[in-house]
């Protein structure tokens, strides 16, 4: 199954219950950004329900130097081993697959991201990458969570270099008055997104998270008219919710 080993460089803690890892990449490892990976850990620390095995979203951009991958923590076996790895340890990944990518969306119209939580892993790929290439093609990420703590990226997003961009945080769970500029409380929901996108039939709605989350986006836009054709979704299937509190 796998086609490339990968010797981790770094680990560390990004977000409330949320772990990143770097690894080398290998020269012949090309990606488009958006895309994920099987990856594979040998010599499991704890039984693992699914051998070992699961599918994770590049989160670093083409252009980055290595390649990243973000995840929530879990007790999983994997999660157990992926946490035991030491820098020079190895996992195996395959070739990087997956249609949440521009190409879907080539004729330049405004890009709109859904993301639920973790779901933000292949957004911050493309931007990354949108950034890199100088595109000056209209992005705007509603961004879902429940705290601030767990949103992963959320510094590096906010600062991100596009001509045309919002960045805008909504906390589910939070309490605390807004604190200012494109911050929003509760679920993404019909007005917020009509708030930030004054023409929801003339963009492209990418959608990214939990099964759950990418359900509900889905019958949100359905109710608002938006076609499925105008859609791109990727849910990060066995994904169950958001870290432990
Ligand atoms: C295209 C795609 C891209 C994805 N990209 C990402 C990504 O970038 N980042 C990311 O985090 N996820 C991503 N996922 C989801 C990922 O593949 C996993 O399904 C997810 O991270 C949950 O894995 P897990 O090992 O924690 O839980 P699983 O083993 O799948 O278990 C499901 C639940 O059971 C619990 N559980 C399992 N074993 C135990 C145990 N021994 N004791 C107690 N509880 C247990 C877990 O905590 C979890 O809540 C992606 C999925 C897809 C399909």
């Amino acid at each position: 199954m796998a086609n490339f080993t990968l010797i981790l460089k770094e680990h560390k803690i990004v977000a409330d219950g949320t772990d990143f890892y770097a690894f080398v990449k290998p020269a012949d490892f090309t990606f488009e950004a958006g895309q994920y990976v099987a990856m594979m850990v040998s010599h499991l620390v704890a039984p693992d329900n699914r051998a070992g095995v699961r599918s994770l979203s590049i989160s670093s951009a083409p252009y980055e130097e290595h390649l990243h991958f973000t995840m929530r923590t879990g007790e999983s076996g994997f999660k157990q081993t992926m946490a035991a790895l030491k820098p020079g340890d190895t996992v195996a990944v395959t070739k990087a697959i997956g249609h949440f990518t521009l190409s879907q969306a080539a004729d330049g119209l405004p890009i709109v991201f859904l993301v639920g939580g973790i779901g933000i892993t292949p957004v911050r790929s493309i931007l990354k990458q949108a950034a890199h290439e100088e595109n000056e093609r209209s992005f705007t990420v509603l961004y879902s969570n429940r705290f601030v703590k767990d949103a992963t990226f959320h510094e590096e997003l906010k600062n991100v270099k596009l001509k045309n961009f919002q960045y805008v945080t909504t906390l589910s769970q939070d309490t605390m008055p807004c604190s200012g500029g494109n911050e929003e409380r509760g679920y993404i929901c019909e007005s917020m997104v009509r708030k930030y996108v004054s023409d929801v039939q003339g963009v492209w709605f990418y959608i990214v998270g939990g099964p759950a989350f990418v359900e509900a986006m889905e019958k949100m836009l359905s109710d608002m008219g938006v076609t499925k054709e105008r859609q791109v979704s990727d849910p990060f299937t066995g994904l169950t919710g958001a870290p432990k509190k």
